[in-house]
């Protein structure tokens, strides 16, 4: 299976965070670490008195199920310090959300894929678009038409 992760943070060396995130997707058993985006910086979702977000998208091939990635992509947050508040879109070390996982459509209670809010979200759009171009949803709407209408609210890309 072809799976696109969304990777976030804004705490402890955020920059760091994201790369040492990128190592350990790879490293999860039966995964592989296709392509990766540039390094992102982007303005928090929510909350404005926090730091702003490094992000970036990585593409994966992988034989786990959704739900067997989805433990994998917490464990990783767990090791590199993600602590869960209450308030949702506060600070945090690490986020790596599932965006795609092939052309799945996925409801329970632990995953919704596509992930919800991937067609509104800039920090995850422009990624996307740079390492698959031609990438389509699983609801046949192309990622180039979405972008279109995706404001890029100071997003940029990271150089050093
Ligand atoms: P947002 O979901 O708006 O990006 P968040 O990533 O900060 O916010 P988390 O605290 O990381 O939210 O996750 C909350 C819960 O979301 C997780 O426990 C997980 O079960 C659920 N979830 C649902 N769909 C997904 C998905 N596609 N990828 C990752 N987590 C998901
Ligand atoms: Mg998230
Ligand atoms: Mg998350």
């Amino acid at each position: 299976m072809l799976s696109y992760i969304g990777i976030g943070s804004n705490q402890a060396q955020p920059i760091e965070q994201a790369k040492q995130a990128i190592a350990a997707l790879n490293n999860i058993k039966n995964t592989t670490v296709l392509a990766c985006s540039s390094l992102y910086c982007s303005k928090p979702m929510g909350p404005q008195d926090q730091p702003d977000y490094v992000n970036a998208v990585a593409k994966l091939k992988t034989s786990l199920s959704a739900i067997e990635l989805l433990n994998e992509l917490q464990n990783i947050e767990q090791a590199q310090g993600r602590v869960r508040k209450e308030n949702r879109w506060g600070p945090r070390t690490l986020d790596l959300d599932i965006i795609l996982y092939s052309d799945k459509v996925i409801n329970n209670e632990r995953l919704t894929i596509p992930h919800y809010g991937m067609k509104e979200r800039e920090f995850v759009l422009y990624p996307l678009h740079e390492i698959s171009p031609q990438l389509q949803l699983p609801d046949g709407t192309l990622l180039t038409e979405i972008l279109k209408d995706c404001d890029k609210k100071g997003l940029t890309v990271i150089t050093s």
